[in-house]
Protein backbone atom coordinates (compact mmCIF):
# COMPACT_ATOMS: atom_id res chain seq x y z
CA UNK A 1 0.00 0.00 0.00
CA UNK A 2 1.22 3.45 -0.81
CA UNK A 3 1.92 5.98 2.11
CA UNK A 4 -0.76 8.35 0.66
CA UNK A 5 -2.76 5.40 0.52
CA UNK A 6 -2.54 4.70 4.04
CA UNK A 7 -2.52 8.25 5.02
CA UNK A 8 -6.13 8.68 3.28
CA UNK A 9 -7.41 5.57 4.30
CA UNK A 10 -6.94 6.36 8.49
CA UNK A 11 -8.85 9.47 7.52
CA UNK A 12 -6.25 12.29 8.45
CA UNK A 13 -6.91 14.27 5.05
CA UNK A 14 -9.51 17.19 5.58
CA UNK A 15 -10.43 19.13 3.18
CA UNK A 16 -10.55 23.47 3.29
CA UNK A 17 -13.67 25.04 3.08
CA UNK A 18 -12.36 27.13 0.30
CA UNK A 19 -14.54 27.05 -2.70
CA UNK A 20 -12.71 27.81 -5.86
CA UNK A 21 -13.82 29.82 -8.83
CA UNK A 22 -11.79 28.95 -11.73
CA UNK A 23 -10.75 32.69 -13.93
CA UNK A 24 -8.81 32.13 -16.67
CA UNK A 25 -6.79 34.96 -16.95
CA UNK A 26 -4.28 35.52 -14.72
CA UNK A 27 -4.34 37.84 -11.68
CA UNK A 28 -7.46 39.91 -10.28
CA UNK A 29 -6.53 43.39 -9.03
CA UNK A 30 -7.73 43.83 -5.76
CA UNK A 31 -9.49 46.87 -4.04
CA UNK A 32 -6.10 48.43 -2.84
CA UNK A 33 -4.27 47.73 -6.39
CA UNK A 34 -2.38 44.78 -5.59
CA UNK A 35 -2.41 41.93 -7.95
CA UNK A 36 -3.17 38.77 -6.54
CA UNK A 37 -1.28 35.92 -7.66
CA UNK A 38 -2.56 32.90 -9.23
CA UNK A 39 0.77 31.05 -8.25
CA UNK A 40 2.71 30.44 -5.00
CA UNK A 41 6.23 29.26 -3.91
CA UNK A 42 7.11 25.93 -1.51
CA UNK A 43 10.86 25.95 -0.49
CA UNK A 44 12.69 23.26 0.79
CA UNK A 45 15.53 24.73 3.00
CA UNK A 46 18.73 22.55 2.95
CA UNK A 47 20.87 23.07 0.02
CA UNK A 48 18.12 25.86 -1.34
CA UNK A 49 18.14 28.27 1.78
CA UNK A 50 20.88 27.21 4.09
CA UNK A 51 23.43 24.61 3.99
CA UNK A 52 24.59 23.93 7.15
CA UNK A 53 23.00 27.13 8.79
CA UNK A 54 24.99 29.28 6.47
CA UNK A 55 22.56 31.39 3.90
CA UNK A 56 23.52 30.02 0.58
CA UNK A 57 23.19 33.13 -2.41
CA UNK A 58 20.04 34.36 -3.40
CA UNK A 59 18.29 33.07 -0.65
CA UNK A 60 17.52 36.15 1.35
CA UNK A 61 17.15 38.41 -1.95
CA UNK A 62 14.44 35.78 -3.12
CA UNK A 63 12.24 35.47 -0.05
CA UNK A 64 12.30 39.46 0.25
CA UNK A 65 11.64 39.92 -3.62
CA UNK A 66 8.24 37.60 -2.59
CA UNK A 67 7.55 39.06 0.38
CA UNK A 68 7.77 42.75 -1.52
CA UNK A 69 5.56 41.84 -3.78
CA UNK A 70 2.97 39.88 -2.01
CA UNK A 71 3.79 36.23 -3.39
CA UNK A 72 2.63 34.08 -1.07
CA UNK A 73 5.67 31.12 -0.39
CA UNK A 74 5.92 28.15 2.03
CA UNK A 75 9.23 26.28 3.33
CA UNK A 76 8.36 22.56 3.07
CA UNK A 77 11.26 20.59 4.40
CA UNK A 78 12.20 17.27 5.19
CA UNK A 79 13.65 18.45 8.46
CA UNK A 80 12.51 19.05 11.43
CA UNK A 81 13.45 18.36 15.40
CA UNK A 82 12.62 21.66 17.17
CA UNK A 83 8.74 23.42 16.85
CA UNK A 84 7.59 25.09 13.72
CA UNK A 85 7.90 28.54 15.81
CA UNK A 86 11.69 28.11 16.82
CA UNK A 87 12.79 26.91 13.35
CA UNK A 88 11.25 29.85 11.51
CA UNK A 89 12.93 32.40 14.30
CA UNK A 90 16.19 31.07 13.38
CA UNK A 91 15.80 30.98 9.85
CA UNK A 92 14.23 34.36 10.06
CA UNK A 93 17.16 35.64 11.83
CA UNK A 94 19.70 33.87 9.13
CA UNK A 95 17.65 35.28 5.93
CA UNK A 96 16.39 38.75 7.44
CA UNK A 97 13.18 37.98 6.46
CA UNK A 98 10.28 37.91 8.93
CA UNK A 99 8.06 34.17 9.27
CA UNK A 100 5.54 32.75 10.62
CA UNK A 101 4.94 29.32 12.12
CA UNK A 102 2.62 29.16 9.48
CA UNK A 103 4.97 29.77 6.62
CA UNK A 104 6.84 26.17 6.93
CA UNK A 105 5.59 22.56 6.93
CA UNK A 106 8.47 20.04 8.41
CA UNK A 107 8.71 16.70 8.19
CA UNK A 108 6.60 16.05 11.15
CA UNK A 109 4.32 18.94 11.04
CA UNK A 110 1.51 16.27 9.80
CA UNK A 111 1.94 14.41 12.48
CA UNK A 112 -0.30 17.16 14.70
CA UNK A 113 -3.57 16.02 13.06
CA UNK A 114 -3.06 12.63 14.66
CA UNK A 115 -3.59 14.25 18.28
CA UNK A 116 -7.50 14.55 17.76
CA UNK A 117 -7.76 11.71 15.53
CA UNK A 118 -10.47 11.91 13.03
CA UNK A 119 -13.69 9.99 12.41
CA UNK A 120 -11.89 6.77 10.80
CA UNK A 121 -9.04 6.56 13.89
CA UNK A 122 -8.85 7.25 17.40
CA UNK A 123 -7.49 10.67 18.70
CA UNK A 124 -4.10 10.26 20.22
CA UNK A 125 -3.94 12.97 22.08
CA UNK A 126 -4.07 10.56 25.93
CA UNK A 127 -2.75 7.45 24.38
CA UNK A 128 0.79 6.98 25.07
CA UNK A 129 3.41 7.50 22.85
CA UNK A 130 7.00 6.91 21.67
CA UNK A 131 9.21 9.66 20.20
CA UNK A 132 12.26 8.65 18.69
CA UNK A 133 14.87 10.92 17.43
CA UNK A 134 16.30 14.63 17.27
CA UNK A 135 18.59 16.36 19.85
CA UNK A 136 18.04 15.48 23.62
CA UNK A 137 14.24 15.35 23.94
CA UNK A 138 13.57 18.65 21.83
CA UNK A 139 11.35 15.85 20.16
CA UNK A 140 8.95 14.96 22.91
CA UNK A 141 8.17 19.21 23.58
CA UNK A 142 7.17 19.68 20.25
CA UNK A 143 5.06 16.53 20.07
CA UNK A 144 3.71 17.93 23.58
CA UNK A 145 3.21 21.36 21.80
CA UNK A 146 1.30 19.77 19.03
CA UNK A 147 -1.05 18.12 21.85
CA UNK A 148 0.41 14.28 22.58
CA UNK A 149 -0.34 14.72 26.51
CA UNK A 150 1.22 11.51 27.13
CA UNK A 151 4.92 11.11 25.25
CA UNK A 152 7.91 8.76 26.00
CA UNK A 153 11.38 8.72 24.60
CA UNK A 154 13.57 5.58 24.02
CA UNK A 155 16.03 7.05 26.84
CA UNK A 156 13.11 6.99 29.52
CA UNK A 157 13.02 3.31 28.97
CA UNK A 158 16.26 3.22 28.72
CA UNK A 159 17.14 4.88 32.14
CA UNK A 160 14.43 2.51 34.36
CA UNK A 161 15.75 -0.16 32.85
CA UNK A 162 19.12 -0.29 31.80
CA UNK A 163 19.67 -3.81 30.90
CA UNK A 164 17.47 -3.32 28.06
CA UNK A 165 19.92 -1.89 25.81
CA UNK A 166 23.22 -2.25 27.99
CA UNK A 167 25.13 -0.97 25.15
CA UNK A 168 24.06 2.56 25.74
CA UNK A 169 24.94 2.95 29.50
CA UNK A 170 28.03 4.63 28.09
CA UNK A 171 25.61 7.55 27.05
CA UNK A 172 23.54 7.22 30.35
CA UNK A 173 24.88 11.18 30.80
CA UNK A 174 23.65 12.18 28.04
CA UNK A 175 20.52 10.57 28.44
CA UNK A 176 20.42 11.96 32.10
CA UNK A 177 19.81 15.57 30.93
CA UNK A 178 16.88 14.98 29.75
CA UNK A 179 14.77 11.30 30.59
CA UNK A 180 11.57 11.36 32.21
CA UNK A 181 9.82 8.63 35.03
CA UNK A 182 7.97 6.79 33.23
CA UNK A 183 4.68 7.20 33.64
CA UNK A 184 3.81 3.07 34.78
CA UNK A 185 6.79 1.15 35.13
CA UNK A 186 8.02 -1.75 32.52
CA UNK A 187 6.61 -4.94 34.88
CA UNK A 188 8.00 -8.13 33.16
CA UNK A 189 5.79 -10.30 35.67
CA UNK A 190 2.11 -8.76 34.87
CA UNK A 191 1.49 -7.67 31.40
CA UNK A 192 -1.44 -5.77 32.56
CA UNK A 193 0.53 -3.64 34.11
CA UNK A 194 3.53 -2.66 32.05
CA UNK A 195 3.81 0.08 30.03
CA UNK A 196 1.61 0.30 27.09
CA UNK A 197 2.42 2.06 23.95
CA UNK A 198 -0.31 3.25 21.24
CA UNK A 199 1.85 4.06 18.64
CA UNK A 200 5.70 5.00 17.44
CA UNK A 201 6.93 8.17 15.91
CA UNK A 202 10.19 9.04 14.26
CA UNK A 203 9.94 12.04 14.78
CA UNK A 204 13.52 13.26 13.56
CA UNK A 205 16.75 11.46 12.88
CA UNK A 206 17.27 9.01 15.42
CA UNK A 207 20.69 9.84 17.38
CA UNK A 208 21.66 6.54 18.96
CA UNK A 209 20.24 4.24 15.80
CA UNK A 210 20.74 0.94 18.49
CA UNK A 211 18.65 1.79 21.30
CA UNK A 212 16.33 3.17 18.74
CA UNK A 213 16.10 0.13 16.64
CA UNK A 214 15.88 -2.43 19.85
CA UNK A 215 13.46 -0.72 21.74
CA UNK A 216 11.58 -0.27 18.20
CA UNK A 217 11.81 -4.15 18.09
CA UNK A 218 10.78 -4.68 21.12
CA UNK A 219 7.26 -2.62 20.48
CA UNK A 220 6.80 -4.61 17.33
CA UNK A 221 7.23 -7.82 18.48
CA UNK A 222 5.22 -7.36 21.52
CA UNK A 223 1.74 -8.40 22.49
CA UNK A 224 -0.36 -4.71 22.42
CA UNK A 225 2.22 -2.33 22.91
CA UNK A 226 2.98 -3.93 26.13
CA UNK A 227 6.85 -3.25 27.00
CA UNK A 228 8.44 -6.75 28.41
CA UNK A 229 5.80 -8.73 26.53
CA UNK A 230 6.15 -10.96 23.38
CA UNK A 231 3.46 -11.57 21.37
CA UNK A 232 2.36 -15.40 21.13
CA UNK A 233 1.19 -14.57 17.30
CA UNK A 234 4.39 -13.88 15.83
CA UNK A 235 5.47 -16.38 13.43
CA UNK A 236 2.42 -18.33 12.69
CA UNK A 237 2.36 -18.53 9.23
CA UNK A 238 -1.87 -19.21 8.40
CA UNK A 239 -2.20 -15.87 9.63
CA UNK A 240 -1.51 -12.44 7.56
CA UNK A 241 2.25 -11.48 7.50
CA UNK A 242 2.82 -14.37 9.32
CA UNK A 243 1.35 -13.35 13.02
CA UNK A 244 4.12 -10.33 12.56
CA UNK A 245 1.79 -6.64 13.69
CA UNK A 246 -1.37 -9.07 14.12
CA UNK A 247 -1.69 -8.70 17.88
CA UNK A 248 -2.58 -4.57 19.02
CA UNK A 249 0.89 -3.45 18.43
CA UNK A 250 1.52 0.56 17.84
CA UNK A 251 1.76 1.31 14.36
CA UNK A 252 5.06 2.81 13.43
CA UNK A 253 4.68 6.20 11.66
CA UNK A 254 8.40 7.97 9.95
CA UNK A 255 8.41 11.55 9.26
CA UNK A 256 11.04 11.54 6.57
CA UNK A 257 11.96 9.11 4.13
CA UNK A 258 15.47 10.82 3.06
CA UNK A 259 18.04 8.35 2.55
CA UNK A 260 20.65 11.08 2.06
CA UNK A 261 21.03 14.95 2.86
CA UNK A 262 23.04 17.54 2.34
CA UNK A 263 25.27 18.52 5.32
CA UNK A 264 28.21 20.45 6.38
CA UNK A 265 30.29 17.30 4.84
CA UNK A 266 31.19 18.19 1.07
CA UNK A 267 29.87 14.44 0.55
CA UNK A 268 25.90 13.80 1.51
CA UNK A 269 25.21 12.44 4.83
CA UNK A 270 22.70 9.61 5.84
CA UNK A 271 19.62 11.08 6.77
CA UNK A 272 16.08 9.15 8.69
CA UNK A 273 15.67 7.00 5.65
CA UNK A 274 18.56 5.49 6.59
CA UNK A 275 17.50 4.51 10.06
CA UNK A 276 14.64 2.61 8.83
CA UNK A 277 16.73 1.06 5.83
CA UNK A 278 18.67 -0.50 9.24
CA UNK A 279 15.49 -0.92 11.24
CA UNK A 280 14.12 -3.28 7.87
CA UNK A 281 17.27 -5.09 7.71
CA UNK A 282 16.91 -5.83 11.12
CA UNK A 283 13.10 -6.81 10.59
CA UNK A 284 13.60 -8.93 7.87
CA UNK A 285 16.46 -10.38 9.40
CA UNK A 286 14.46 -11.54 12.63
CA UNK A 287 11.02 -12.28 10.94
CA UNK A 288 11.81 -13.81 7.48
CA UNK A 289 11.18 -10.39 5.81
CA UNK A 290 10.04 -9.76 2.25
CA UNK A 291 11.25 -13.02 1.09
CA UNK A 292 9.29 -14.78 3.17
CA UNK A 293 6.10 -12.33 1.98
CA UNK A 294 6.42 -10.47 5.64
CA UNK A 295 6.41 -6.81 5.13
CA UNK A 296 7.09 -4.31 8.00
CA UNK A 297 4.00 -2.15 8.03
CA UNK A 298 4.42 1.51 8.51
CA UNK A 299 3.72 5.04 7.61
CA UNK A 300 5.98 7.26 5.72
CA UNK A 301 5.48 10.66 5.42
CA UNK A 302 7.55 13.93 4.33
CA UNK A 303 8.50 14.86 0.97
CA UNK A 304 8.13 13.28 -2.04
CA UNK A 305 5.41 11.33 -0.61
CA UNK A 306 1.28 13.05 -1.30
CA UNK A 307 0.45 13.74 2.21
CA UNK A 308 2.73 15.88 2.85
CA UNK A 309 2.30 18.00 -0.63
CA UNK A 310 -1.51 17.73 0.47
CA UNK A 311 -1.06 18.95 4.09
CA UNK A 312 1.02 21.81 2.54
CA UNK A 313 -1.07 23.30 -0.27
CA UNK A 314 -3.68 22.95 2.50
CA UNK A 315 -1.52 25.11 4.72
CA UNK A 316 -0.69 27.50 1.84
CA UNK A 317 -4.17 28.30 0.60
CA UNK A 318 -5.43 29.05 4.48
CA UNK A 319 -2.63 31.65 4.16
CA UNK A 320 -3.63 32.50 1.06
CA UNK A 321 -7.23 33.22 2.64
CA UNK A 322 -5.69 34.95 5.53
CA UNK A 323 -3.88 36.90 3.77
CA UNK A 324 -6.36 38.20 0.80
CA UNK A 325 -9.65 37.36 2.31
CA UNK A 326 -12.09 35.50 0.63
CA UNK A 327 -13.33 37.36 -2.18
CA UNK A 328 -10.24 38.07 -3.84
CA UNK A 329 -9.28 34.07 -2.95
CA UNK A 330 -12.17 32.84 -4.93
CA UNK A 331 -12.02 35.37 -7.74
CA UNK A 332 -8.39 34.10 -8.37
CA UNK A 333 -7.62 30.58 -6.77
CA UNK A 334 -4.15 29.14 -6.70
CA UNK A 335 -3.39 27.69 -9.91
CA UNK A 336 0.38 26.77 -9.60
CA UNK A 337 2.68 26.71 -7.54
CA UNK A 338 6.37 26.05 -7.70
CA UNK A 339 8.43 23.76 -5.30
CA UNK A 340 12.29 24.84 -5.51
CA UNK A 341 14.67 21.67 -4.27
CA UNK A 342 17.72 20.93 -4.34
CA UNK A 343 17.00 17.09 -4.15
CA UNK A 344 16.03 15.26 -7.07
CA UNK A 345 14.33 12.19 -5.08
CA UNK A 346 12.19 14.54 -2.76
CA UNK A 347 11.64 17.75 -3.98
CA UNK A 348 11.63 17.17 -7.73
CA UNK A 349 9.95 13.42 -8.03
CA UNK A 350 7.30 15.10 -4.83
CA UNK A 351 5.98 17.67 -7.05
CA UNK A 352 6.02 16.15 -10.20
CA UNK A 353 4.40 13.39 -9.27
CA UNK A 354 1.65 15.26 -7.00
CA UNK A 355 -1.71 15.36 -8.18
CA UNK A 356 -3.36 18.32 -6.25
CA UNK A 357 -6.88 17.76 -5.32
CA UNK A 358 -7.29 21.79 -4.92
CA UNK A 359 -6.93 21.99 -8.67
CA UNK A 360 -3.52 23.51 -8.55
CA UNK A 361 -0.21 22.28 -11.03
CA UNK A 362 2.82 21.95 -9.21
CA UNK A 363 6.25 22.92 -10.85
CA UNK A 364 9.44 21.54 -10.17
CA UNK A 365 12.78 23.83 -10.29
CA UNK A 366 16.00 22.05 -9.31
CA UNK A 367 18.88 24.07 -8.05
CA UNK A 368 22.78 22.96 -8.02
CA UNK A 369 23.32 24.26 -4.54
CA UNK A 370 23.09 21.05 -2.65
CA UNK A 371 22.54 17.48 -2.98
CA UNK A 372 22.50 17.49 -6.94
CA UNK A 373 25.76 17.44 -8.34
CA UNK A 374 25.30 17.69 -12.27
CA UNK A 375 24.13 15.29 -14.82
CA UNK A 376 20.66 14.17 -15.62
CA UNK A 377 18.96 14.14 -12.63
CA UNK A 378 16.66 10.94 -11.68
CA UNK A 379 13.25 13.20 -12.17
CA UNK A 380 13.44 15.67 -15.04
CA UNK A 381 12.51 18.94 -13.23
CA UNK A 382 10.53 21.91 -15.29
CA UNK A 383 13.97 23.65 -15.22
CA UNK A 384 17.28 24.07 -13.65
CA UNK A 385 18.98 26.38 -11.96
CA UNK A 386 21.97 27.38 -10.50
CA UNK A 387 20.72 28.83 -7.02
CA UNK A 388 17.22 30.01 -5.61
CA UNK A 389 17.19 33.31 -6.72
CA UNK A 390 17.93 32.35 -10.10
CA UNK A 391 14.97 29.49 -9.91
CA UNK A 392 12.56 32.55 -8.42
CA UNK A 393 13.57 34.82 -11.33
CA UNK A 394 12.88 31.81 -13.91
CA UNK A 395 9.59 30.93 -12.37
CA UNK A 396 8.26 34.65 -12.48
CA UNK A 397 8.80 35.07 -15.98
CA UNK A 398 6.90 32.30 -16.83
CA UNK A 399 4.00 33.54 -14.74
CA UNK A 400 4.44 37.24 -16.64
CA UNK A 401 5.15 38.48 -13.55
CA UNK A 402 5.78 42.54 -13.71
CA UNK A 403 8.75 41.82 -11.49
CA UNK A 404 10.38 39.43 -13.24
MG1 LIG B 1 17.32 19.79 0.49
Amino acid sequence: MRPQTVWRSIGLLQRPTISRRFIPHRAIQTATSRPVPNFAFAFDIDGVLLRSSKPLPGAADSLALLKEQGIPFILLTNGGGKHETERVAEISEKLGVPLDATDIVQSHSPFAELVKGSEETSALEHKCVLVAGGDGDNCRRVAEQYGFKNVVTPADILMANPAIWPFSNNFSAYYKTFARPLPRPIDFNDPSKTLKIDAIFVFNDPRDWALDTQVIMDLLLSSQGRLGTLSELNGRVELPNHGYQQDGQPHLYFSNPDLWWAAAHPLPRLGQGGFREALEGVWAATTGGPSKGIELKKTVIGKPYHPTYEFAERQMLRNRLNTFGSSAVNLTPLERVYMVGDNPESDIRGANSYRSTFGSNWQSILVRTGVYSGGEPAWIPKTIADNVYKGVQWALKSSNWPAA
